[in-house]
């Protein structure tokens, strides 16, 4: 849609001083997809021209902000990768120009790249207007539904994803009240070669839940290390599902997970 508040577009590559009504611009495809009454200028990062994906030293890799979600889709075979981009609910249009770093800073619940990069361990590297960097788990990036923590004028850069997570076996479960909906639940566990197992929560809470075990637990262990770690109301509540649904759904696929990382 017409962003008519939004005056001024310019190049990050470029541009200077962060003002109140800036937005970093990724894919664009939230930002014009509603109103932005608040918003005068878009900084954007569409030509900054950073490698999509690049292998690091030790076999880590790196997914730049910029990232879209058909890059990453092309860029490998590995299931969790797949089941995660075809998490998204969205059209071929959306997949081209949606990237990895608006996935993650739009911080809904049910953003499948903040699955996919908590459950990996992935860190992302944070840069401030002066220069300043630090890094973030990416399970902590999210705070709540459209929360996070990134400061006034903040960059997402990159998320790592290090070798030891990458090879780990993984699980994946997702619900939606209808089909092909956004998610309401999505779960993904890992299981390394020493048998320690995790468990990623994401869509059916506000942020994502990580919930890690020395040896593959039981099933009473697992559902009561569910309910310890979730508060009562960080179980998500809009019109993609009730949190007591999320919460059962939640159970079940996490136990449907564990029997398959057996
Ligand atoms: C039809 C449709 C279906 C969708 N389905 C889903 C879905 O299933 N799950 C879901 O989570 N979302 C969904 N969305 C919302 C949106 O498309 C995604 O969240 C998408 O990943 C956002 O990425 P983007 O690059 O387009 O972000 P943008 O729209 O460009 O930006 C989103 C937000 O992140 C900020 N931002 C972007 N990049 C950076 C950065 N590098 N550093 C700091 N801030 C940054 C922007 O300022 C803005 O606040 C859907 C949207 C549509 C239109």
């Amino acid at each position: 849609m017409d962003l008519n508040t939004v005056l001024e577009v310019c190049d990050a590559r470029e541009f200077q001083d962060w003002r109140t009504g800036d937005a970093w611009l990724g894919g664009g495809t939230y930002l014009f997809s509603e109103p932005q009454p608040h918003l005068r200028r878009f900084v954007d990062l569409s030509r900054t021209g950073w490698t999509p994906l690049r292998w690091l030293q030790g076999g880590a890799l790196e997914i730049a902000a910029t990232c879209t979600v058909a890059d990453l889709f092309r860029f490998t075979d590995r299931p969790l990768f797949r089941e995660c981009c075809n998490a998204f609910l969205a059209s071929f249009k959306i997949w081209n120009m949606a990237t990895v770093g608006g996935n993650l800073c739009n911080s809904l619940p049910a953003g499948p790249m903040i699955s996919l990069t908590a459950a990996l361990d992935g860190e992302c590297m944070l840069r401030a207007q002066d220069g300043v960097l630090r890094w973030v788990p990416a399970a902590e990036f999210v705070t709540g539904a459209g929360e996070n923590v990134l400061r006034a004028g903040e960059l997402l850069r990159s998320v790592t994803l290090p070798a030891a997570a990458l090879a780990r076996r993984t699980a994946f479960r997702q619900a939606s009240l209808y089909g092909l909906g956004r998610s309401g639940v999505l779960v993904i566990g890992t299981r390394d070669r020493s048998g320690a197992f995790a468990v990623t929560i994401t869509a059916s809470t506000t942020r994502p839940i990580v919930l890690r075990f020395r040896l593959r637990p039981s099933e009473t262990e697992l559902g009561t290390a569910i309910d310890q770690a979730v508060p009562e109301d960080v179980w998500f509540d809009d019109i993609h599902g009730l949190p007591q649904w999320r919460r059962h759904m939640t159970l079940r696929l996490a136990e449907e997970i564990r029997r398959e990382l057996a």
